[in-house]
C-alpha cells in the first residue's frame, strides 16, 4: 500500500520537527494516556500570563507533572522532560466562567418564558437530555479554552456532575449553587422536580435553604426580584436574611441576583459574596461600593447575556464572532431555527426592545468601570444557557464587552482567570503558578494585544492532559 503525502503536508511536518515541535496530528487520546504520570512535560518558550496579573514573562517554560504545574517562569528543564516547544506563542490560565447553567440549553428550548417553543421541544425532555449529556457543553468549554465552569442555579442534578466533572480531563471543573431561592414563584420547574424554590416565608426559605447546604452545595443562590410586583420589602429583606443566615452556618457563600441599586445593597448587606449581575438601573454610588467592600464580594457583570435575548426576539441569530465548530451539532441547529421562527407580535417590538437593551447596555460598562477601578474584585460570567449565550464561545463576547468598558486586556485576563476562579471557590486553579492544577491555554497570538486573540487556541491542557484544538472541535 502506498501511502501518499502531498508535498504542503510534508513541509509543515519537517518544520514542526526542525522545531521540536509534537505532531500537530495529535497523538491520541488512548497515546496520551499512556504517559506515565510521573513524566515532566514542559512547554518552553512562550509568553506567560499567569493570571495574576503580573508582567508577563517572555521566553517561559512551564513544568508540568502529575496534573500538576511543577514550576512556571524561569524553570531548569529536568531531564528526560517530554519537551513541547511554543516558541512565538502564549500561555494563559485556563478561562473559568464563573457564571453558566447546565439546566439551560442555550436555546429558547431551555426557557419556555422567554419564547415558548415547548409544543415543538417539550420541556421535560429537552431537561432530560441536559441531564443525561452534559458532555456536549463540557467539550465545548474545553474547546473554547474554559476550564472551570460556577453553575449558579438550576436543578438539583447539576450538584452530581461536580465529581465527575473535577476526575476528568475531558470537562471543566465545576461548582454548582443548586436550585435558587426566589421571591417570585417561578413556573418553570418541572413536575417532579424544581429548580426555583419559592421563598414564600421564613420558614419556607430556612427549610428550602437547608435542604440546599444539605446537599454540600457550593453557594446558597437567592433570585432576588423584588419591586413594584413584589410590594412586601421588609418581608423579603428577612428572608434573605435568613438564607443568607443558612450560608453563613454552612459554611459556604451567599449568592444574590439583583439588578436594582437598593436591592444589590439590600444582597451586600446581608452578606452576598457573589453578585451574579451588573446593577443595570442606576450608578453605582459610594454606599454601594463600600458594602462591597465590607462583604468581601465579587461582581460578575454578566454584560452581554441580553444580547442573545435580543436576537432571539429579532429572530436572527448572529454567529459573528462565536467559534461554531465549539458548539455541538444539536445547539447548533437550535441555534439557526431561531431565523426561521414565527415573528413576533408587534412589528416595532424588537425594536424598541434593542433599543431598551442598549441603552442600559452603557449603564452596565460604566458601572463595570466603576466597580472595578474602585478595586472591587470582578469575576467574569457569561449566564451561559440563556437563549443564544451558548455554553463555551459566550466567554469572547464577554471578555470583548469588559474591555469596551475600559479594562484593559490584562485585567480582563485576571477577572476571567484567578478572580473566577476565587468566586468559585477555588484557589488551586485559576493561575498558571507552581502547585496549581495544569489547566491552561496556549494561544497563537496575544490576548494583551487584542482581547479577540483568546480565542486563538492551538492547545488545551486540563489536568495535565494536552488536547489540540482540532480534537476539542464538533466537526
Ligand atoms: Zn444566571
Amino acid at each position: 500500500m502506498v501511502t501518499v503525502m502531498c508535498f504542503p503536508r510534508l513541509v509543515l511536518m519537517i518544520a514542526l520537527l526542525a522545531a521540536g515541535a509534537p505532531m500537530l496530528r495529535a497523538a491520541t487520546p488512548a497515546s496520551r494516556a499512556s504517559v506515565p504520570a510521573d513524566t515532566v512535560v514542559a512547554l518552553t518558550g512562550a509568553t506567560l500570563i499567569d493570571g495574576t496579573g503580573r508582567e508577563p514573562i517572555p521566553n517561559a517554560t512551564v513544568l508540568m507533572q502529575g496534573g500538576k504545574i511543577s514550576c512556571a517562569g524561569r524553570c531548569q528543564l529536568p531531564a528526560g522532560a517530554r519537551r513541547i516547544d511554543v516558541r512565538g506563542k502564549y500561555i494563559i490560565p485556563g478561562l473559568v466562567d464563573a457564571h453558566v447553567h447546565y439546566s439551560q440549553t442555550g436555546w429558547a428550548d431551555g426557557r419556555p418564558d422567554a419564547l415558548d417553543v415547548r409544543e415543538r421541544f417539550p420541556y421535560d425532555s429537552t431537561i432530560a437530555t441536559l441531564n443525561a449529556h452534559p458532555e456536549r457543553f463540557y467539550r465545548s468549554y474545553l474547546c473554547s479554552g474554559v476550564t472551570a465552569t460556577f453553575d449558579v442555579g438550576g436543578y438539583p442534578w447539576t450538584w452530581d456532575l461536580r465529581e465527575r466533572a473535577e476526575n476528568s480531563t475531558a470537562a471543566p471543573h465545576i461548582a454548582a449553587a443548586g436550585p435558587l431561592l426566589s421571591t417570585r414563584d417561578h413556573w418553570v420547574n418541572l413536575p417532579a422536580e424544581r429548580q426555583f424554590l419559592h421563598m414564600a416565608g421564613d420558614s419556607a426559605t430556612r427549610a428550602g435553604a437547608r435542604m440546599i447546604t444539605s446537599r454540600k452545595s457550593d453557594a446558597v443562590k437567592v433570585w432576588y426580584l423584588v419591586g413594584a410586583a413584589t410590594p412586601d420589602t421588609a418581608g423579603w429583606k428577612a428572608r434573605l436574611r435568613v438564607a443568607a443566615e443558612e450560608a453563613r452556618r454552612a459554611r459556604i457563600p451567599l449568592i444574590v441576583h439583583a439588578t436594582s441599586l437598593w436591592a444589590a445593597k439590600d444582597a451586600l448587606r446581608a452578606g452576598a459574596r457573589l453578585l451574579v449581575h451588573s446593577v443595570e438601573d442606576q450608578p453605582v454610588d459610594p454606599e454601594f461600593l463600600q458594602l462591597a467592600r465590607t462583604a468581601g464580594a465579587f461582581y460578575n457583570p454578566t454584560l452581554t447575556v441580553r444580547e442573545g435575548y435580543v436576537q432571539l426576539r429579532e429572530r436572527r441569530f448572529n454567529p459573528r464572532g462565536v467559534p461554531l465548530q465549539c458548539v455541538d451539532p444539536a445547539t447548533r441547529a437550535r441555534a439557526f431555527l431561531t431565523d426561521s421562527l414565527p415573528p413576533p407580535p408587534g412589528s416595532g417590538d424588537a425594536v424598541a426592545y434593542r433599543a431598551r437593551i442598549a441603552e442600559g447596555y452603557q449603564l452596565m460598562l460604566a458601572n463595570l468601570k466603576r466597580v472595578h477601578g474602585a478595586g472591587i474584585p470582578v469575576a467574569m460570567g457569561t449566564d451561559a444557557g440563556n437563549p443564544l449565550t451558548l455554553h463555551g464561545p459566550a466567554v469572547y463576547r464577554e471578555m470583548a464587552a469588559m474591555v469596551e468598558a475600559g479594562l484593559s486586556p490584562m485585567e480582563v485576563l485576571v477577572a476571567s482567570t484567578r478572580n473566577s476562579a476565587r468566586a468559585m471557590g477555588r484557589q488551586d486553579i485559576g493561575t498558571v503558578e507552581t502547585g496549581k492544577i495544569a489547566d491552561l491555554v496556549v494561544l497563537n497570538r496575544s490576548p494583551l494585544a487584542d482581547i479577540g486573540n483568546v480565542g486563538t487556541i492551538e492547545w488545551v491542557v486540563r489536568g495535565g492532559r494536552v488536547w489540540t484544538r482540532r480534537e476539542l472541535e464538533y466537526r
